[in-house]
């Protein structure tokens, strides 16, 4: 049996002592709670990543499980300070309203909390198909770049706030719903962020990582066109696509603002883009707060 943690004064010997009397020990305080928590942002919307910081309370915590809804879980890592770190991605697919995320420990150490994902009006496009063009892509695409959204890499290698990877306008924001020819499409979000460009300008890495996919046209990318895939480690990950030029291979590592490759019109595009997708545990998360505020 451990001490109590949160009953000062109550201790080992003096419950094995009482227990030996015959006497009946009532443990008063709140339950014992390992850790603290810092969720940031506190209060999310739709397309945030929610970062979870635990903090043990004692030297002894172990590492926490972070789970949300009691049906997802996360990974967690060990951060500076002796704490553990969770991401939590959202998307515009989440029912916005409560979420509980649950910091579980060692035995029936668990924190609760409750918090409401704040809904968010996207805009909206219409969009005109031919059969022709709603069959675009290959399973060799689809599978290289599903296997590289399922990438969790223990070691972190972004450091702070990420850079924007294009020096081009941004023209469509992430987020953004479609209607094809006049049917919404329920399970569509635009997975990233746009910046126009002419064709040979240079793309830049965000942040630091290592270069984990390369995908060429005349490889079978006839979607996502010429395509780089960044690890950044730990679940966070860049996929770059409609490239004209890549400047790296497989295994590269790179540096937050290296130029990898140059913005084109590969794939299924209408004119010179970037696309930029940031994955977070596999689920596209809002480029902006990851510049702006950056996570530990
Ligand atoms: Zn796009």
């Amino acid at each position: 049996m451990e001490p109590n943690r949160d009953t000062p004064g109550l201790t080992r010997r003096s419950l094995l002592a009482a227990a030996a009397a015959g006497t009946t020990v009532v443990l008063l305080g709140r339950p014992a709670q390992a850790y603290d928590v810092i969720l940031n942002p506190d209060a999310p919307e739709l397309g945030d990543t929610i970062s979870v910081i635990a903090v043990p309370r004692t030297s002894a915590s172990t590492q926490p499980r972070v789970t949300v809804n009691d049906s997802l879980e996360y990974p967690t890592f060990p951060i500076s300070g002796n704490r553990f770190r969770a991401l939590v991605p959202t998307s515009p697919l989440d029912p916005p309203g409560r979420m509980v995320i649950r910091v579980i420990g060692d035995g029936s150490d668990t924190r609760n909390l409750a918090l409401g994902l704040k809904n968010r009006n996207f805009p909206t496009q219409r969009i005109t198909l031919s059969p022709s063009q709603s069959n675009l892509g290959t399973q060799h695409e689809f599978d290289r770049v599903a296997a590289f959204k399922n990438i969790v890499s223990p070691e972190r290698y972004w450091n702070g706030a990420m850079q924007r990877p294009s020096s081009g306008r941004t023209s469509t924001q992430y987020g953004v719903r479609r209607y094809y020819n006049g049917v919404f499409a329920q399970d569509y979000y635009h997975r990233g962020l746009d910046y126009a460009a002419a064709t040979g300008s240079p793309v830049a890495a965000p942040a630091a990582g290592r270069i984990a996919l390369v995908g060429r046209v005349a490889d079978g990318f006839e979607l996502h066109g010429n395509t780089i895939g960044i690890d950044h480690g730990q679940g966070v990950l860049s996929i770059m696509i409609h490239l004209s030029r890549i400047d790296v291979n497989e295994g590269d590592r790179v540096q937050p603002g290296q130029v990898i490759g140059a913005i084109g019109s590969t794939g299924a595009s209408t004119g010179p883009h970037l696309h930029w997708g940031l994955y977070v545990n596999g689920i596209s998360v809002d480029p902006v707060p990851w510049m702006t505020r950056g996570f530990e």
